[in-house]
């Protein structure tokens, strides 16, 4: 993952990212400048550093540990969680409200295949954050009602509040908090999710999104009306894609070569007990039925089932022909893209 993410980027950019780092600390505790900001506000700013020895992460008391940055030397930062052992990379970033944050990164070690034979699809819903082929459907906790609400305020403040005002700081360092408490709930149920995953079933199977992004355009924002709404569905719909990539890429940790990675054609429109594909079977966003032979379900659990036997057509695929199993009328090779 880190080298994948080393090459998604320049390297003379990421080394140039570290320069400025180290100056902008440099001039920091110099005295002669003040916190180190970017000339890019906004979001998403930092760099990686990779090849982390033991010695470089140290603790120095409860709550304040000390890191070996290249070239800038010992930083220190607040030990707001605990420091994965083995550490092997990490990442500096300066979020929206002007804070850096130092963030470890640890693979897992993989899960041990519980060896029943089993395989799950798994569907990224829309209503629910995740449907199982078993019927269960699993939520990613959010915000709350009332700090929605308050999110809500607090931007409305932001816009009117002056630039580089005290006001407008207050009001940012509030809005970087409420987010930053719902990334924490979304990891801890992405981390919660995966490893029961990964401890249940032999075989992990996903719709494959490389491709469905290549096929689904603007699609959803015709629905949504009024700029509000949009806005709004627009983030909703931001906050459950990075859940999605999340959970997929900590399944790939816990369950290394046992997540298989479908095309999603069809699956939210073929019925998965006859396997005929009708447009006209999906009556809402929730519910199925099968026009052919009256199969009704949720709609999402029908395509997590979906993606299930297609998981299953690619596995037998390549371990030749099956005997026995259920029939479907459309040939299904090449279906599984990442074993
Ligand atoms: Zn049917």
């Amino acid at each position: 993952m880190e080298s994948e993410w080393l090459r998604a980027g320049s390297i003379v950019v990421q080394q140039q990212a570290l320069k400025d780092f180290a100056q902008a600390m440099a001039n920091f505790f110099g005295g002669t400048h003040r916190r180190p900001t970017w000339r890019k506000r906004g979001q998403g700013e930092g760099f990686r550093i990779v090849a982390v020895k033991a010695g470089d992460v140290r603790r120095l008391s409860g709550n304040v540990g000390a890191v070996k940055v290249p070239k800038v030397g010992w930083v220190r930062f607040r030990w707001s969680r605990a420091v994965p052992d083995g550490v092997k990379s990490y990442r500096i970033t300066r979020d929206r409200a002007g804070r850096w944050h130092v963030a470890f990164a640890a693979i897992p070690d993989p899960i041990p295949v519980p060896g029943t034979g089993e395989a799950v699809g798994v569907d990224r819903g829309v209503a629910v954050s995740a449907a199982l082929s078993t019927g269960e459907m699993l939520n990613a906790p959010g915000l709350r009602d009332p700090e929605k609400v308050r999110l809500l305020r607090l931007l409305r403040k932001l816009a009117r509040a002056k630039r580089g005002s005290n006001r407008r700081g207050k009001v940012k360092r509030a809005i970087a908090k409420l987010k930053a408490r719902e990334t924490d709930r979304r990891k801890d149920w992405v981390e919660k999710t995966s490893t029961d995953l990964a401890r249940r079933f032999d075989v992990i199977a996903v719709e494959d999104l490389k491709i469905r992004n290549m096929t689904t355009s603007a699609k959803g924002t015709i629905e949504a009306r009024g700029r509000n709404v949009r806005q709004k569905a627009g983030r909703n719909r931001l906050i459950m894609a990075a859940a999605w990539g999340q959970l997929v890429q900590r399944l790939e940790h816990k369950a290394p070569e046992r997540v298989a990675k479908v095309n999603p054609a069809f699956t939210s429109q073929r019925c998965s007990a006859c396997g005929i594909v009708d447009a006209k079977s999906r009556e809402s966003q929730a519910d199925f039925r099968c026009r052919s032979c009256g199969y009704a379900c949720n709609a999402d659990v029908n395509a997590a089932r979906n993606i299930k036997l297609a998981a299953g057509h690619a596995v037998s695929a390549r371990e030749g022909p099956r005997v026995a199993g259920p029939v479907h009328r459309e040939p299904q090779r090449d279906l599984l893209l990442v074993g």
